[in-house]
């Protein structure tokens, strides 16, 4: 069995502001920093992309939990280790809240494997955010701050992508990415998927993400 790397943050809101039940599973690389087809391999070459923080803040004070899913091979092609990983996703949290004090992420899931893997967590299986669901939305506590090896929910596994999209746990539920791969693990979760320029990022989508009454991106992950 093959887990995720979970990081958890504190439960944090900003002031005043309820949590209205629903997650924005946002993906990294491209999204809130910029990329490399190299990985992102030690927190100075971390590059935050222009508005990043600020859409974090904004989503954090309508009352959206932010996951970050991210897939990470390096991982398991022994480049580093989940300690490194730590330390990449620390400085990411602290330079998006010197910028806007708001932008509190909940929780950090990355799939560290291969796509010989096989294993259900790395997009575009949905595995990841099933796990984020569990966590954030159910009982499932995690003992550490940095939790590895962590266990995919077996349901993610039997997704029947010629079939409909599955309907959503809550309909406000958001994937934001750069690639057809986080299109289609949020699709395999129900969410409003929204596809971003790997150069822009979240910003890109910033005023579609705050309105309820976008239903996102039309994606068929395989019609
Ligand atoms: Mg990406
Ligand atoms: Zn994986």
């Amino acid at each position: 069995m093959l887990g995720a790397v979970v990081e958890v943050y504190p439960n944090k809101w900003p002031e005043g502001v309820e949590p209205n039940g629903a997650i924005a599973f946002v993906d990294r690389d491209g999204v809130l920093n910029i990329g490399s087809p190299n990985y992102i391999n030690n927190p100075e070459e971390l590059i935050l992309l222009d508005g990043a923080a600020e859409t974090i803040g904004d989503l954090k004070r309508l009352g959206f939990k932010i996951c970050i899913v991210t897939n990470q091979s390096a991982i398991f092609r022994e480049l580093w280790d989940e300690d490194r990983l730590h330390e990449i996703h620390s400085e990411l949290s602290r330079i998006m809240l010197s910028i806007d004090s708001d932008a509190f992420v909940d929780l950090i899931i990355t799939c560290p494997h291969r796509q010989f893997d096989r294993c259900s967590c790395r997009k575009p299986m949905p595995g990841m955010l099933y796990l984020g669901d569990q966590i954030l939305r159910s009982n499932l506590v995690l003992p550490l701050k940095l939790n590895k090896n962590v266990p995919i929910p077996k349901v993610a596994t039997n997704i029947n992508w010629w079939k409909d999209k599955p309907k959503p746990v809550n309909t406000l539920d958001i994937m934001v990415g750069d690639r057809k791969s986080d299109l289609g693990a949020g699709w395999g979760f129900g969410t409003r998927l929204f596809k971003v320029r790997a150069d822009i990022g979240i910003v890109e989508v910033k005023d579609r993400l705050l309105n309820p009454l976008d239903s996102g991106d039309v994606f068929q992950p395989v019609r």
